[in-house]
C-alpha cells in the first residue's frame, strides 16, 4: 500500500473498520467522478476480508491470488453492456472486463466502450444480469464466508433490473454482500441509496486533503487572523461539500502541524518532514504563537473533531473555529 495516498489509506481504514469490528453492512454504494479508486478499493477490503494474513491483505495466498485476477468464484461482477448481448457475448465481455481491469483498476465508462467497440449502442444492466446474480447467491461460497456481487456503474441498471436488485436488497442474505459504485448518485434509486452505506470517493476530496493539506491550514489561519469573512465564507463552503470523514482528517493534519509548530518555539531540531519553503511559512507564522497559544489551539481543534462526530453544523462550526482563532492569537 505504499504508493497509495493518505486520502487512498483512510478511505480503506475506514473500510477495514467494519472488518475489525465484525459488523460488514450487506450494502455499500461507491460514488465519486470519472476515475474513481472504488473497484480497487472494493477489492482492498475483499482481500483483507479474504486473506488469512490478519489485520491487512499479503497479495500471495490463494484468495489473494484469485481476487487480483478477478476470478474468485465467489465474486461475481456486473457492468453495462448493449442490449443484444448474447450468453457467448457476456462471457467475451467478462474477459474483456478482466482485461482491462487487470491494466487499469481506475476505468470508466469510456475505457469500457472502447474495449467491447459499443459505438454510440445505449449500455445498460438489464433485469436478466440481475436474476444471474439471485441464481449465484442461491448456491453456496465455495471458498469464502460471503458471496460478492460488484455491480460496477450502477446508474447503467435499467429500471426492472433495479428494482428487481432493490427487492434483493431489501432482505439480504447474511453471507451476501453487495458493492454498488456509481460517478452519478443522482441517478441511483432513492430506495437503493437507503439501503446502502454510501462511501465518497470524490477525487476533488483527494485533491484537497492530498497535496493541498498545508495551503487549506495556512488559509484557514491567514483568513482567521484577518477575520476576512468575503474570503472566509467561499473557504468554508468547499469544507460545507465534503464528507465528514475527511474533515476529520485535515484536523488531524491541523493537530500534527501545530505540533511542529510547538517543536519551533521550544526549538527543538530536528527533521520535521516538511520542504524547506512550508518550514520557512510555518516559522514565519510561529511568531504569532507562544505555548500557551498552542496548547488552546490543539483543544479547539480537538474540540471540532469531536463535534464534527457529532454531527455538528460544518459552515457554523468553521465560523466559530476562525472566530476562536482570531481570538487566540490575537490575545495577550
Ligand atoms: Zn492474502
Amino acid at each position: 500500500m505504499e504508493e497509495k495516498n493518505i486520502f487512498y489509506k483512510r478511505k480503506y481504514e475506514y473500510l477495514k473498520s467494519f472488518i475489525n469490528n465484525e459488523k460488514i453492512p450487506n450494502v455499500f454504494l461507491f460514488y465519486g467522478e470519472k476515475n474513481n479508486p472504488s473497484l480497487e478499493l472494493i477489492f482492498d477490503f475483499l482481500k483483507t476480508l479474504n486473506c488469512p494474513n490478519e489485520d491487512t491483505f499479503c497479495d500471495k495466498c490463494h484468495q489473494c491470488k484469485m481476487l487480483n485476477q478477478l476470478i474468485h468464484p465467489d465474486v461475481k461482477i456486473v457492468f453495462p453492456e448493449v442490449s443484444t448481448t448474447s450468453k457467448d457475448q457476456n462471457e467475451d465481455n467478462l474477459k474483456s472486463f478482466c482485461k482491462l481491469f487487470l491494466k487499469n483498476k481506475r476505468l470508466n465508462i469510456d475505457d469500457w466502450r472502447k474495449e467491447i467497440k459499443s459505438g454510440n449502442k445505449q449500455l445498460f444492466i438489464s433485469k436478466e444480469i440481475i436474476n444471474k446474480i439471485i441464481e449465484f447467491m442461491n448456491i453456496p461460497p465455495v471458498v469464502s464466508k460471503y458471496h460478492v456481487t460488484i455491480i460496477w456503474l450502477a446508474e447503467f441498471l435499467n429500471i426492472n433490473a433495479a428494482n428487481s436488485l432493490l427487492k434483493i436488497l431489501e432482505e439480504p442474505k447474511l453471507n451476501s454482500l453487495f458493492f454498488l459504485t456509481t460517478e452519478d448518485l443522482n441517478k441511483i434509486l432513492p430506495t437503493i441509496q437507503s439501503r446502502a452505506v454510501k462511501v465518497s470517493v470524490n477525487i476533488e476530496e483527494n485533491k484537497i486533503l492530498g497535496n493541498e493539506y498545508f495551503d487549506q491550514f495556512m488559509s484557514l489561519m491567514r483568513m482567521s487572523f484577518s477575520l476576512d469573512f468575503e474570503k472566509l465564507i467561499p473557504f468554508i463552503d468547499v469544507f460545507a461539500e465534503m464528507d465528514k470523514e475527511n474533515i476529520k482528517v485535515f484536523f488531524e493534519y491541523c493537530t500534527k502541524l501545530f505540533e511542529i509548530l510547538l517543536k519551533f518555539i521550544i526549538k527543538i531540531d530536528e527533521n520535521i518532514g516538511l520542504d524547506v519553503e512550508k518550514q520557512e511559512q510555518l516559522l514565519k507564522f510561529s511568531k504569532f504563537l507562544d505555548l500557551e497559544k498552542i496548547n488552546i489551539l490543539l483543544k479547539e481543534f480537538s474540540e471540532c473533531n469531536y463535534k464534527i462526530s457529532r454531527n455538528a453544523n460544518i459552515k457554523l462550526l468553521f465560523l466559530n473555529l476562525a472566530i476562536e482563532i482570531n481570538k487566540i492569537i490575537k490575545s495577550n
